[in-house]
């Protein structure tokens, strides 16, 4: 998506250890407009693959996970963060350790809303190391529901976790790919 890109490139910063801040327009302050054009090219791109839901976890997945919803029609699910480990028998969980926080933590979401008659389309913010995704896989296995494909803002792709997906032949569709942050200049994947 051209204009992902140029978001990027005009509003976000390259940080020391490889992270990216867009709080401009994606994270602390959300560009609504952008984003809601950002929800309808990820249901472009997902029109025909039989989404029944979107889910992503708290709280940076959650502005475009819910205009991508809205663009599908779909209802979308946000997978809580707990500091320790929940133990309610009414909650599927997942260890997940955050790459931009350096912490690890239990994702939990109630049972209910992970059925096995659900196909589901896993929305984030950025994709580095994949551990958010493996962990929202997971969570989907144990309500036995089925994924469609991810679909991410903005993937690292030099952080690997987007191209171990593909190899397992799972969709994963970025609107924006970077190749290499290496002293602040962002090269993007073509
Ligand atoms: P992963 O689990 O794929 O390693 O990391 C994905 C998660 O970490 C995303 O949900 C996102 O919130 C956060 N994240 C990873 N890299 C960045 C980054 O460069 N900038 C921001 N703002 N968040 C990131």
């Amino acid at each position: 998506m051209e204009l992902m890109k140029q978001k990027i490139v005009s509003e976000g910063r390259v940080l020391p250890g490889n992270v990216l801040k867009v709080g401009n327009f994606l994270n602390q302050q959300l560009d609504i407009a952008f984003l809601t054009e950002v929800g309808q090219e990820i249901a472009r791109l997902y029109r025909d693959a039989g989404v029944t839901k979107v889910i992503t976890i708290e709280a940076s997945g959650i502005a475009i996970a819910a205009l991508a919803a809205q663009a599908l029609g779909v209802p979308a699910v946000i997978v809580k963060k707990h500091s320790s480990a929940n133990q309610s028998k009414e909650v599927y969980t997942a260890e997940i350790s955050s790459f931009t926080h350096g912490n690890t933590y239990t994702a939990a979401v109630a049972k209910e809303y992970i059925q096995p008659t659900d196909r589901f389309l896993i929305v984030d913010d950025f994709l580095a190391v994949g551990n958010a995704i493996v962990g929202l896989r997971k969570i989907l296995a144990q309500g036995g529901a089925e994924l469609a494909g991810c679909a991410i803002a903005i993937e690292k792709a030099f952080q690997g976790g987007g191209d171990a997906l593909r190899a397992e032949g799972i969709r994963v569709e970025s609107l924006a790919m970077i190749d290499s942050m290496a002293d602040g200049h962002i090269v993007f994947r073509s």
